[in-house]
């Protein structure tokens, strides 16, 4: 079967075809060192270095970075460090910032072309003459300036001896363009901020539209891709490389991702952060990668949604729903199966010995031997989950309640005879007979029970916390509200259970970073701060889809 292309490959194996870059095919992935990445990152990732390995090519990565302010090299490594986590490795190591001495002779290049002025209107006046989609903008008088005075005023600027935001050098293009971005653009702006790569060398900073397409030229890319805010900046990305005669990089745009009930940008990922209503970055709850990461999702899993989702021209909302079902698919096949019991309730069998230790035989994965099996203690006291236990059964609850008996996984039937309370009516204690005959495997009991439940036994469970996460945001799309999206913020996003139980082989260093089923609950995985005096578990994500839309 002839696998269909997406819309970029489509293009890229075209320019192959003509040919029209005969060096084979560069892409780069540019991440601005202002935050971490997220899920959309991802996509970018996967669609860049996919096309490199598709069609033998290369891939760079370029920090984008042309913002002091918003930068620093702290986000440099966290952001190598999810690259390489997703499994891929780039060619080269590239920073817009190695460019600014170029990027610098481009400006004067134009300058003395006659295609590019030094602008002293203040921001509000360039903003006014810029006019509307509708009406054409006006030119002033700055724009007719000689190219001796403009070369003389960008140096000038250069040297630092303007203020921020005193002047500007703007491309003279034309004021009347029906795209906006074509009337008259900013190159450069003065900022006194030191940059973290180049110090204070500089204090006037490229814009993004000069600096981008002139950063791609530069390395030969021949496919840069962006999302499709993007469309409306290619005029001008194809005009500086064609004024100034540089390779011809080739801008194509694609939809970005959008996750239902997250956001997606750095900068409102940043607010989260900074109003500490996550535990920073790498929170759980986080679309990052690195929140991904340690939330229990795998590089596969992540590289497989991407896949998913494919790369297309149409702005979506992505349901969060198919990022789970790509986690569960993965783990499914290779997470070792476990037991813990998040909310605890003491079982007694009164008819057990209690001098008594029997050895359950459990499969780490069921149906797959490579995997081996592992002995799970039983005795009298037994920890069970509160939910699996319910007084006076409710319609269609098949689990245990009082006079009723329920499968225990693995071992025996039991039924429940006696009930403990607290002085507030609290269920503390339920007391059971067990059946014998009943041990699976071997069971001679003819006892039906209509369902099978975990435990674990009291002398060798261990206290561990569990963490379970729902959504981070209550409404589908919390960054279409700009300023408010922070109201949106789920407060039930995380549940902690500071009394569960696990089989004492999670207690382990060496199973830091893996992953596990807890039989019944889900996929967990140990939380980066775990320690052997405090266990700590993230939930990745539950058995079955629960995220049916609100
Ligand atoms: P943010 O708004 O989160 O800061 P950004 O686009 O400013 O995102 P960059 O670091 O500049 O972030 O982006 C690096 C690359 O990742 C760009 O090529 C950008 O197009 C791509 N990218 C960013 N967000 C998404 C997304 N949601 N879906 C797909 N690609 C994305
Ligand atoms: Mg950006």
């Amino acid at each position: 079967m002839e696998e269909s292309l997406n819309f970029v490959e489509e293009i890229v194996e075209e320019d192959i075809r003509n040919p029209v870059y005969r060096e084979g095919i560069a892409t780069r992935f540019p991440p601005e060192p202002n935050g971490y990445l997220h899920l959309g990152h991802a996509k970018s990732i996967c669609l860049n270095f996919g096309l490199a390995s598709k069609y033998n090519g290369k891939v760079n990565l370029r920090f984008d970075d042309t913002n002091p302010e918003r930068e620093n090299s702290s986000y440099i490594e966290a952001i190598k460090e999810d690259i390489r986590w997703l499994g891929y490795e780039w060619h080269n190591e590239y920073y817009a910032s190695d460019y600014f001495e170029a990027l610098y002779g481009f400006a004067v290049e134009l300058i003395k072309r006659g295609i590019a002025y030094v602008d002293d209107s203040t921001s509000e006046e360039i903003a006014e003459q810029k006019g509307t989609p509708q009406i054409p903008g006006t030119t002033n008088q700055y724009r007719e300036r000689s190219v001796d005075e403009n070369l003389q005023l960008l140096e000038a600027m250069k040297l630092g001896q303007f203020r921020d935001g005193e002047k500007v050098l703007r491309a003279k293009i034309d004021m009347a363009a029906s795209n906006m971005h074509m009337r008259d653009p900013i190159m450069y702006r003065v900022k006194h901020t030191p940059h973290h790569r180049t110090g204070s060398t500089w204090c006037i900073y490229p814009m993004y539209d000069f600096a981008h397409g002139q950063s791609d030229a530069i390395e030969h890319i021949t496919h840069s891709t962006c999302t499709l805010e993007f469309v409306a900046h290619r005029p001008l990305y194809n005009w500086f490389i064609q004024q100034l005669g540089l390779f011809p990089s080739k801008q194509i745009e694609f939809a970005r991702l959008n996750l239902a009930y997250t956001i997606m940008s750095k900068r409102k990922l940043q607010q989260l952060v900074d109003n500490g209503l996550v535990d920073g970055w790498d929170d759980p709850r986080l679309p990052t990668i690195a929140g991904l990461r340690r939330r229990g999702y795998t590089p596969n899993a992540i590289r497989k949604f991407c896949d998913r989702i494919g790369v297309a021209k149409r702005d979506a909302i992505t349901d969060f729903g198919l990022l789970e079902f790509c986690v569960r698919e993965d783990l499914n096949q290779s997470a070792q199966r476990r037991i813990a019991v998040l909310k605890p309730l003491k079982v007694i069998i009164t008819n057990y010995d209690e001098e008594k230790t029997e050895y359950m035989s459990m499969e780490n994965l069921p149906g797959d031997e490579a995997n081996g099996s592992r002995k799970v203690p039983f005795g009298k006291e037994l920890w069970i989950e509160q939910d699996d236990f319910m007084e006076h059964a409710a319609k269609n609850y098949f689990r245990l309640t009082l006079g009723g008996a329920v499968r225990l996984k693995g071992a025996y039937i039991i039924s429940c005879e006696h009930i403990m309370k607290d002085e507030h009516g609290n269920i503390i204690e339920l007391q059971c007979r067990y059946f014998p005959e009943s041990k699976s495997g071997n069971d001679r009991s003819n006892i039906k029970v209509k369902s099978t439940i975990h435990w674990l036994s009291v002398p060798s469970a261990i206290p561990a916390e569990v963490r379970l996460y729902d959504r981070l945001f209550s409404v589908e799309d919390p960054g279409k509200t700009e300023n408010d999206f922070l109201s949106h913020f789920n407060k039930h996003s995380i549940q902690v259970l500071q009394n569960a139980y696990v089989e004492a082989d999670l207690a382990e260093r060496d199973n830091a970073g893996v992953h596990f089923q807890f039989v019944r609950l889900g996929y967990f995985i140990k939380d980066t701060h775990s320690d052997v005096d405090h266990l700590v578990f993230n939930r990745t994500v539950d058995l079955k889809e629960r995220w049916k839309k609100a």
